[in-house]
């Protein structure tokens, strides 16, 4: 089924989770295209059709993709920095289409895992030191304000919607989008480039990424890095469109007090989740992958009932103790490349 291992791995690139593997013997090169957005790269490789040329749309890409990182920015001034000002102060907000939709879909994700992806917690991600570029070692929040925001019991059940308005019935409610927002953005992105004919495209955001169509002269190779950065864990073929997503704990972190604390916060202490090192999802829907790939990461022990409630059957978990845990259908479809030394085992 796959090609060279040897040859994949040379090919692999460090810096992300997912990574789109050599693409040797092509029929004609992949087009390709690179900017920063969403604090990550954002890396496009796409099949031109004999004749059409990708410049357009590629510019269109990146200027709705940029759009897109403004808007929905967590600390940065943008639309969704206005919709917070809205929320706290109790007033309605007349939300853009997109943002709307945005929140909408997030609110009703955050209800089918019992809000483990919780987007309301901005409040709580600030008061961590997260909403900065820079991860500055510093000391842990005092108890008393964490306590006090998991006291103001946020979640988005607090956001009522009206035609295109939105108001928070509880003013603590500060929206993070930042487990979600990305995978969502990966969907609009295949989505236009299928609309402009580009049927063949891998669009990868550092963790998260979504593969349509085939490779050049053969599918698209994935591979999941090992959390600890020590090299590719497994490769995944893809076979039409597909979101391959990752949340890890090794992405973000700060250290505090001594001690590192990664940015995935389990809403129900408020401290940060840490019994997972990395999840990966896999299903046709990035946004809904990326939402499951958090709330899996915050889970811990229980993440196989997660996956569950979000009707997702393959996903693979690396706890932080370094155990690999797969769903029977991520195992049966996942070369497994530097897995055999492992504690390895199909557990949902
Ligand atoms: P991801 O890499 O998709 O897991 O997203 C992690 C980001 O989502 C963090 O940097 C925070 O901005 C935000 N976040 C952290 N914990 C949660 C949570 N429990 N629910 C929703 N968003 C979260
Ligand atoms: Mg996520």
């Amino acid at each position: 089924m796959f090609m060279s291992r040897r040859r994949f791995l040379t090919a692999a690139a460090a810096g992300s989770a997912l990574v789109v593997l050599g693409t040797q013997q092509a029929t004609s090169p992949p087009r390709r295209a690179r900017w920063f957005l969403f604090g990550t790269l954002v890396d496009v490789e796409l099949i031109e059709p004999a004749g059409h040329d990708a410049t357009p749309v590629l510019a269109l890409l990146a200027e709705r993709l940029q759009r897109l990182h403004v808007d929905w920015h967590a600390w940065k001034p943008g639309r969704l920095g206005d919709l917070n000002r809205a929320l706290v102060g109790g007033l309605s907000y007349v939300a853009e289409p997109s943002l709307l939709a945005l929140v909408r879909d997030a609110q009703s994700l955050s209800q089918r895992c019992g809000g483990l992806f919780n987007p309301a917690i901005g409040g709580l991600i600030g008061l961590w030191g997260f909403h900065r570029d820079e991860m500055l070692a510093g000391s842990i929040p005092s108890r008393d304000a964490i306590e006090r925001l998991l006291e103001a019991d946020v979640t988005p059940d607090a956001l009522t919607f009206n035609g295109d308005t939105v108001r928070s019935q509880n003013p603590a409610v500060q929206l993070d989008l930042g487990a979600y927002a990305k995978g969502y953005a990966l969907d609009l992105a295949q989505t236009l480039l299928h609309d402009h004919g580009f049927a063949d495209a891998v669009v990868n955001a550092g963790g998260d990424l979504v593969a349509s169509g085939r490779g050049p002269g053969r599918p698209w190779h994935i591979g999941i890095r090992h959390p600890s950065g020590r090299g590719t864990l497994a490769l995944i073929e893809t076979a039409g469109r597909e979101a391959v997503v990752t949340s890890g704990n090794y992405e973000r972190y700060r250290v505090l007090d001594g001690r590192r604390y990664a940015h995935i916060l389990d809403p129900r202490t408020g401290w940060p989740a840490e019994a997972v090192a990395s999840a990966t999802v896999v299903c046709a829907d990035a946004a809904l992958a990326d939402a499951a790939s958090t709330a899996i990461s915050v889970a811990g022990e229980q993440w196989p009932d997660v996956a569950v409630a979000f009707g997702i059957d393959q996903a693979m978990v690396v706890t932080a103790d370094g155990r690999v845990q797969f769903t029977r259908a991520m195992y049966e479809r996942v070369d497994p490349v530097n897995l055999r030394a492992r504690a390895v085992s199909v557990i949902a």
